[in-house]
């Protein structure tokens, strides 16, 4: 194992890691929510990988369905073959979208990254097609991640920005609705919801005809801060969208397909958004895949007026790929997988938020379903952060591994937005006694993190 690990910081080049830091766990044979590395020692997956294990490692019925794509076509090229098996998954898809949503287009991709991409080009192509020539801004929020493509120009992660800020493109960003660390230091209900009404203030202040769209992750994963807004924030959202025609694009490559309890995030709101991409759960970890999905409001003046662009990736609707996504939503569905990430979560919540009493680095536990984020804190009391080079995420991260408990651990987006945080994404098909003892090893990590601070 240890020479292998060598070999692994000679020839990865893992960008945001330095060489002699990377220790990876090298895995030798997974299993549900389980996974061995190769001196046999036992894990308990937390993470999901990174929330894409939703159906647990080695699902056995989406390995058999892809194995049985893999004896009849493994390629066909998107503009001018398809199979039987993509467009299964195409209607699947869209029978579990509501709305004008399931009444447009699905375009398959590769990665979140890519399906964001494509969420941005398509709502650029519904103004140009309108006429709108001049919308072709999107406005993102701090702490976000859309993507490490062109999208990273709408990404509010400070970190991930730096090296590449001359060559993005001048996108607005708004203050993100973070109740916790209130950007107007105000508090909920008596807020007058100013994180909705500063995206007004954005539009207005970036020229509203030359902005396409609002991009964020509706309920945030580990790059959102897992941000679980007010109730009233996105139907408020939407309305200033809809006066301003603005497109809202629901970034769901974390969250989307039941990860937080509901079959998308947005519907744990009163609104419906006009463009969804989705990803990491939809290959279920055996083979990649996103998806974008565009309303038939988007869609219609682009197709009314054959406004057409030539830009598409050579991998899009793969076949075997989507065995793989038709085979996992099957599970989702068969199994309730939606609801037991609901009531999971439930729990899971509650169990950490009986630790923050005994914890003087926790200071805030939120999120959603089975995704879940715990923000440390060097000092409760005025939520003070930690310095860059302290690291008490990754140092309790380090600590739950030892005990065998995969988790992440990890400094927030920079840029004085957040402090470091523990991040929690179990497999769909977690147990409670696997969640017992997740939060068990956790609340021993922090322990021991906590006496040497
Ligand atoms: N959007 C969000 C919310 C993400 O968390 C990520 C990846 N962490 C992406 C987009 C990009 O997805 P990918 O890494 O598959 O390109």
């Amino acid at each position: 194992m240890k020479s292998l690990r060598e070999k692994a910081r000679r020839y990865c080049w893992i960008p945001h890691i330095p060489p002699d830091e990377y220790d990876p766990i090298v895995i030798a044979r997974a299993d549900g929510c389980n996974y061995w590395d190769m001196d046999g020692k036992e894990y308990i997956d937390a993470v999901s990988g990174i929330a894409v294990v939703n159906y647990g490692h080695n699902n056995r019925r989406i390995i058999e369905a892809v194995k049985e794509q893999l004896d009849q076509v493994t390629f066909s090229y998107p503009s001018q073959a398809t199979t039987e098996t993509t467009l299964k998954l195409l209607e699947k898809l869209m029978s579990l979208l509501p709305d004008s949503l399931g009444e447009g287009k699905v375009m398959l991709l590769n990665s979140g990254s890519e399906a964001n991409d494509f969420a941005l080009r398509a709502a650029r192509l519904h103004h140009v097609a309108k006429g709108d020539k001049g919308k072709y801004r999107f406005i993102g929020r701090w702490i976000s991640y859309h993507g490490a493509t062109s999208c990273l120009s709408c990404t509010g992660h400070p970190l991930r920005r730096w090296p590449f800020e001359p060559q993005l493109l001048n996108f607005p960003m708004v203050e993100p609705p973070y109740c916790y660390r209130c950007p107007w230091k105000k508090e909920y209900p008596e807020c007058d919801m100013e994180c909705a009404l500063a995206v007004e203030k954005c539009i207005k202040r970036s020229d509203p005809d030359t902005i396409a769209g609002f991009i964020c992750e509706v309920i945030g994963g580990m790059s959102g801060g897992f941000l679980v807004p007010p109730r009233e924030y996105y139907p408020m959202v939407k309305e200033v969208c809809e006066k301003y025609n603005v497109l809202f694009v629901d970034d769901e490559v974390i969250n989307g397909l039941g990860r937080t309890g509901k079959m998308w995030a947005f519907q744990h709101y009163d609104f419906v958004p006009d463009i969804v991409t989705t990803a990491k759960g939809l290959g279920g970890g055996v083979v990649p895949i996103s998806a974008m999905i565009a309303s038939s409001k988007v869609i219609e003046p682009i197709y009314e007026t054959n406004t057409r662009f030539d830009l598409y990736v050579t991998y899009g609707s793969n076949p075997v790929a989507c065995s793989a996504a038709l085979a996992g939503i099957e599970v989702l569905l068969q199994d309730n997988l939606v609801e037991k990430a609901a009531s999971l979560g439930e729990y899971m919540l509650r169990k950490l938020k009986a630790l923050e009493p005994d914890h003087k680095i926790i200071g805030d536990i939120r999120g959603k379903g089975l995704s879940i984020g715990v923000e440390l804190v060097k000092d409760k009391s005025t939520k003070g952060m930690f310095k860059d080079q302290e690291t008490p995420g990754k140092e309790v991260q380090q600590r739950a591994w030892e005990k065998g408990v995969r988790i992440l651990g990890t400094k927030g987006p920079g840029g004085g937005l957040m402090s470091d945080f523990l991040a929690l994404f179990p497999p769909l098909i977690i147990s409670h006694r696997q969640i017992d003892k997740i939060v068990m090893v956790i609340d021993e990590a922090l322990t021991e993190v906590e006496r040497t601070l």
